[in-house]
């Protein structure tokens, strides 16, 4: 289980969140290493993009979801499901990581 980023981050990125990890696991949109900084460089554009948190290293402590400007964070997949009414914000946060979701 982990926290996930939904599609209200899409063509927002605003990074907010990135800073207030404890363990350094949002990353993207580009970079999967980075912390968002390609978002800052002149001419980036953010249009269809959006950051990522990593479900293996994510500890659930829920400091970023207040951080963000347009409540793009859920506490976990089933709560991301359930908002969206879909599995693509979830399936998208694992593959950037090159993980697979498995559904329970
Ligand atoms: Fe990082 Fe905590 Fe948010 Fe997980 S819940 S992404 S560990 S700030």
């Amino acid at each position: 289980m982990s926290h996930i980023i939904g599609n209200k981050c899409v063509s927002v990125c605003d990074t907010a969140c990135v800073p207030v990890c404890p363990v350094d696991c949002i990353h993207g949109p580009i970079n999967i290493d980075g912390a968002g900084a390609e978002v800052d460089k002149p001419g980036f554009n953010k249009e269809g993009k959006q950051l990522f948190i990593d479900p293996e290293t994510c500890i659930d402590c829920g400091a970023c979801i207040s951080e963000c400007p347009v409540e793009a964070i859920y506490e976990d997949e089933e709560e991301c499901i359930e908002a969206e009414e879909n599995k693509e914000s979830v399936i998208k946060n694992y593959k950037f990581f090159n993980q697979e979701w498995k559904e329970k």
